[in-house]
């Protein structure tokens, strides 16, 4: 089996459904996803990801995540949520902000505040040069409106659970951004011959694979829970569409999911570390041949020690008598000194006579 990533599923909702440790579903899923993308598009949940995320490998799956409020949870966004999610898309591994989107499937919410909290989500994620993730149900041309007016070549985005028509999925690559479709178990369904026709008519390398656990288990585990490990299932109908050997289809989504991710940066990232180590593990050689030749000159400065040290002890010893011999001398040169008064005063007072001048 290739390596695979599942580039958007909830762990927490599947343990919530399952039960048991994070340890004990990875421990079980066969065949085991190379790494999963965690989404937390609930306030509540940002906590539970971003200790999730600091995991970052469990039993050999790397973890990653996206951090963002869902388009049903609108009316959750505040400024503390603003924050929260600036803050946890500082984490490693926090690679993308979503999801976040328009979703006018279910009465009761309103449009007018999700386009709201979908544009200042967006607004955030150019700030901080993120990718996004978009959650867009039934609602086309609001979304399409939106990302027309943006229009930016900044905007990089994978379009989660893509349950859309092959004409608005055109329209879309027709803009300036970077956009991917990922694909779920929905595509599996009997029902869902427009996704089928949507994937067909979008170009290999803008597919994602994806479950979005624990929701929409492919064929044949419909109605069961679903887990990354369902990957294979959604990735045979894909390449069954696309025509093309199911090695390769893995292969492309893999490249398309480090270009949409950027995980191929996060790779060289990790492997620079690395690169320093080699060039202190190649200047050790010399530091070693260094060491050496100081200690092979120990032993000789060592013998010169005792040396040494017996010709300063002599010198030491004789100090005391060169200082006793220092003051002898002073004293005696102090002796002429006090006999000069007596001689001076020996001497005549009176100058001689002068000689008779003539
Ligand atoms: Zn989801």
């Amino acid at each position: 089996m290739p390596t695979f990533i599942d580039t958007h599923c909830h762990i927490d909702t599947i343990l919530e459904r399952l039960g048991g440790t994070a340890e004990a579903l990875f421990e079980c899923m066969n065949p085991a996803p190379e790494a999963i993308i965690h989404v937390a598009c609930d306030p509540k949940d940002f906590n539970w990801g971003g200790e999730f995320l600091s995991r970052k490998t469990i039993n050999g799956v790397k973890i990653y995540g996206a951090f963002g409020v869902h388009p049903l949870l609108a009316e959750s966004f505040c400024e503390q949520a603003e924050r929260e999610i600036f803050e946890y898309l500082k984490l490693p591994g926090a690679l993308a902000l979503g999801e976040i989107g328009l979703d006018y499937h279910y009465s009761g919410y309103s449009p007018d505040l999700q386009k709201k909290v979908f544009l200042r989500q967006i607004e955030m994620g150019l700030e901080l040069n993120k990718p996004f993730v978009f959650h867009l149900r039934e609602a086309e041309d609001d979304a399409f409106e939106i990302l027309r007016k943006i229009d930016s070549e900044n905007l990089k985005v994978h379009i989660h659970c893509y349950t859309g028509t092959a004409n608005f999925a055109e329209k879309v690559l027709s803009l300036k951004g970077n956009y991917f479709f990922g694909f779920t178990g929905a595509i599996t369904f009997d029902k869902t011959a427009t996704i089928r026709e949507a994937a067909a008519a979008i170009p290999l390398n803008k597919i994602l694979l994806e479950t979005d656990a624990p929701y929409l288990a492919p064929v044949p585990f419909r109605g069961k829970i679903c887990t990354p490990a369902m990957i294979p299932n959604i990735a045979q109908v894909l390449a069954n569409i696309k025509k093309v050997p199911l090695d390769e289809l893995f292969k492309i989504c893999k490249k398309n999911t480090e270009e949409m991710y950027k995980l191929s940066t996060l790779n060289s990232q990790l492997s620079t570390p690395n690169s320093q180590l080699s060039t202190l593990n190649s200047q050790l050689p010399t530091l070693n041949s260094q060491l050496s030749t100081l200690n092979s000159q120990l032993p000789t400065l060592n013998s010169q020690l005792p040396t040494l040290n017996s010709q300063l002890s002599t010198l030491n010893s004789q100090l005391p008598t060169l200082n006793s011999q220092l003051s002898t001398l002073n004293s005696q040169l102090s002796t002429p000194n006090s006999q000069l008064p007596t001689l001076n005063s020996q001497l005549p007072t009176n100058p001689p006579p002068r000689p008779e001048t003539v």
